[in-house]
């Protein structure tokens, strides 16, 4: 079957590899669509994500949407056919932190997409029942593949401890932070306040709602008479987004870190208005067992996904796809991929 493989920074390929077969706890899924993440993109940029390298020919793809292609669906109470969503996490449930309930701490995870694991840029994969989730019957594949990052803002929401009219700041306006946009606005935030760069980018968080968009973290000092915000929600990939975070938070307000840095550092940070501030900083790795909530946010309509996808396309557009997505061309936010076709 076919799949997209990452060989190296900038180095894309499709390539054959065997069709998977399912273990006896595991079940067969066709893949109906995955979306393409940030960190999908980090080892396309740069041949590794922190200190994870692509060592060999890697199918990335975490955010996966499939139908249940087994004909032993129904000890699931699945009908063969149905679309599914597939959490990425393996977690061993045997560690401390899965018999502690913070699994995405597990010490033995196992993540589809990430090196040496493979990911779900094929035609067919393989997930245990505690990865497969069914979903409303109204879910189209790029609604349920959209629950993982929708998941990643939730288990981010469950850190930012938001109180009503609560002012927030937002660093970075890609998808995961046009997600949490989403999500403090239905959670009560008071002002919301978003930048990035990418003029785009910002312009979307502008239509999803935020009351002030720019370019810089200094704009967010300027608009709140130099206090800063009671939340800050940082979502971007540079290392200097921890030190402008501290610059944008109100003295004794919260700091939660979702986005991955690129590189392995955060940069260096002057330590007086940091210690001056007293601000509470959470750190998001992955999620928890979220994708429950995530489905029940999307159900009520908390959550817009057709306003992120902006690219769609097959396996054979796959190069292409990464490419325009990872430079910011072509006002590219969330890409799709269907590996086996365009649903119908
Ligand atoms: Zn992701
Ligand atoms: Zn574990």
């Amino acid at each position: 079957m076919r799949a997209l493989f990452i060989h190296g920074e900038k180095d894309l390929r499709i390539g054959e590899k065997p069709k998977p077969e399912p273990t006896a706890d595991e079940y067969l899924l066709k893949v109906a669509s995955v979306l393409v993440c940030g960190s999908d993109l980090h080892y396309y940029m740069e041949g590794k994500l922190g200190t994870r390298l692509i060592e060999k020919p890697q199918v990335p793809g975490h955010e996966i949407a499939a139908w249940i292609w087994d004909d032993r669906a129904p000890e699931l109470g699945l009908k063969k056919g149905q679309l599914v969503a597939v959490e990425p996490s393996r977690f061993c449930g045997e560690c401390h932190y899965c018999k502690t309930g913070i699994p995405n701490l597990c010490t033995n995870i196992k993540f589809q997409g990430s090196p040496p694991n493979p990911g779900a840029l094929t035609e067919y994969i393989t997930a245990p029942k505690e990865a497969i989730f069914a979903v409303p019957d109204h879910f189209t594949p790029d609604m349920t593949a959209a629950l993982e990052p929708i998941g990643i803002g939730v288990h981010a929401m469950k850190k930012a401890d938001l109180q009503l009219a609560d002012s927030v700041a937002i660093l970075g306006c890609g998808p995961i932070g046009l997600v949490l946009l989403q999500l403090v606005r239905a959670h009560g935030a008071g002002k919301v306040y978003c930048v990035d760069p990418i003029g785009y980018r910002a312009q979307k968080a502008k239509e999803l709602g935020a009351d002030k968009v720019g370019a810089s973290y200094e704009e967010i000092v300027e608009w709140t008479d130099g206090k800063g915000c009671d939340l800050v929600i940082e979502a971007t990939t540079s290392p200097n987004a921890f030190a402008e975070s501290v610059a944008v938070v109100k003295a004794a307000g919260r700091i939660v870190l979702v986005g991955i840095p690129t590189g392995v550092n955060y940069s260096e940070m002057n330590a007086m208005p940091f210690r001056s501030k007293e601000p509470t900083v959470k750190i998001c790795n992955r999620m928890g067992e979220v994708f429950p909530e995530a489905i029940e946010l999307v159900l009520r309509g908390h959550i817009d996904i057709d306003a992120l996808i902006t690219h769609r396309g097959t396996l054979d557009d796959a190069i292409d796809i990464f490419e325009r997505q990872g430079e910011h061309q072509d006002g590219a936010l969330k890409s799709v991929i269907y590996p086996n076709g365009y649903p119908e």
